[in-house]
């Protein structure tokens, strides 16, 4: 691919809907573009608050031919009281709020397709069409020159509706042929894009991060960072676990690790493209935006992937531990296996932690009952099937006896799996 590096000063920056939220938090936003002040900037913003949960609403409603009046009005006012507190003279942004309106409501006067998915597409982008829009329009107000621009001109996509992958070549392209010479600060939104068609696509649930990430790639930029509302990644989630320590910094390699086990940070989606340009992404709070945050980036001083190197551990409630067994206690060989995955493919249950023996084989995923259901059925056809519900699924990184035995006192372990950088247990 071409490789311009003429822009490589460039930051991008992503609010997401909780940095947005209301009026007072914009009034935030704009504090933080003023404090940091970097140009070229390129910042992607979500819809506000809970908006994109809102027109899914919208989007059934309609869907179902229902009458959707009254979610409409919700979504409008919310705007509306927003646009209200920020402007001193809301003609303008009256009028471009407006035209957004009429163009939603043009699509929602025609017949739903049968396709759900495009229908949500077509509909969802309105929440950070609204949030861009009045936000930069406020940011005028408040002197800070930007540019707004519709992402959707620039991110292609396939057409997955609802869970659309990037055309890398040719957003690459357009980004750098539109932002070849950007000086200034631009203005645009997250999770929405394109397909060929025209017609719109997105990114998937809390796709922002990703979009942000498809432009820092794009454009070689200089750093990514998120604007969340923690001060960082912690050693555990600090909603449930006293004692965590924030992280300072985390290797890429670590970050992925600690995604895929299940910790709420950065899709692993979102940190690859990153990675891959060594990028280093930068999550820092919008509430104390002085707070150094943490920064995940190729290596870590210390080496380790971690900085400071503390256990890290992640849990995993209403799990399931299945175990299956040939009926007539064969052992287990690789056909079972195989029949077994392709059990798990067909009815889409991803495995978070597995464990073989002679004669069986034991699968934890997460008690989702419909699924669980129809695949126990499936599985008591050709196996002895045992099972215990209500389990947690307890990973830790980094781990050493102490945290260890906290974790795991006085609680029955089913399952315990260790490797050189990772523990793992199934515990009631
Ligand atoms: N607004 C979208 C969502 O809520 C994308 C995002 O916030 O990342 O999923
Ligand atoms: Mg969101």
């Amino acid at each position: 691919m071409n490789v311009h590096n003429q822009n490589n000063k460039l930051k991008v920056f992503k609010f997401g809907g909780a940095s947005v939220q209301d009026a007072q938090s914009i009034i935030n936003l704009a504090g933080i573009l003023k404090k940091y002040n970097h140009k070229p900037l390129i910042v992607v913003i979500s819809a506000m608050n809970k908006t994109t949960r809102q027109l899914i609403k919208l989007t059934q409603l309609y869907f179902k031919s229902t009458d959707y009046q009254n979610q409409l009005k919700l979504i409008i006012d919310f705007h509306q009281n927003i646009i209200n507190e920020l402007f001193i003279e809301p003609k303008n942004i009256n009028y471009e709020f407006e035209q957004l309106i009429e163009q939603l409501n043009q699509k929602l006067t025609q017949k739903p397709s049968s396709d759900y998915d495009f229908e949500y597409d077509q509909i969802v982008v309105y929440g950070e069409l609204f949030s861009t829009k009045i936000i930069a329009a406020y940011l005028k107000q408040e002197n800070i020159d930007n540019e707004w621009v519709d992402i959707r001109k620039l991110i292609k996509t396939d057409a997955e509706y609802a869970n659309a992958k990037p055309d890398w070549q040719q957003t690459a392209q357009l980004l750098q042929k539109q932002f070849k010479y950007q000086k200034n600060t631009v203005i645009t939104q997250g999770f929405i894009a394109s397909n060929q068609q025209g017609f719109n696509t997105s990114l998937g649930i809390e796709g922002s991060d990703f979009s942000a990430a498809i432009i820092a790639y794009s454009l070689n930029a200089q750093e990514l960072v998120v604007w969340k509302d923690v001060a960082g990644f912690y050693s555990s989630d600090p909603k449930l676990f006293k004692n965590v320590v924030k992280l300072d910094a985390v290797s890429f390699h670590e970050a992925v690790e600690l995604a895929y086990y299940g910790a709420k940070i950065i899709h692993p989606k979102t940190i690859k493209p990153l990675q891959n340009k060594k990028i280093p992404l930068h999550v820092k709070s919008f509430i104390n935006p002085d707070l150094s945050g943490t920064l995940i980036k190729e290596t870590t001083e210390n080496n380790t992937g971690l900085q400071p190197e503390v256990p890290v551990f992640i849990t995993k409630n209403n799990q399931i531990l299945i175990s299956i067994a040939p009926q007539d206690f064969s052992f287990i060989a690789e056909d079972n296996l195989s029949d077994i995955f392709s059990l798990m493919a067909r009815f889409r249950i991803k495995v978070n932690l597995m464990q073989n023996s002679a004669i069986s084989f034991s699968i934890c995923v997460d008690y989702e009952p419909v699924r669980i259901k129809q695949l126990l059925l499936e599985l008591k056809n050709n196996y002895k099937v045992l099972y215990n519900t209500n389990l947690t699924l307890i990973t830790i990184r980094h781990y050493n006896s102490s945290i260890i035995e906290e974790l795991t006192v006085g609680r029955k372990i089913f399952v315990q799996q260790k490797s050189r950088n990772t523990a793992r247990f199934v515990v009631k």
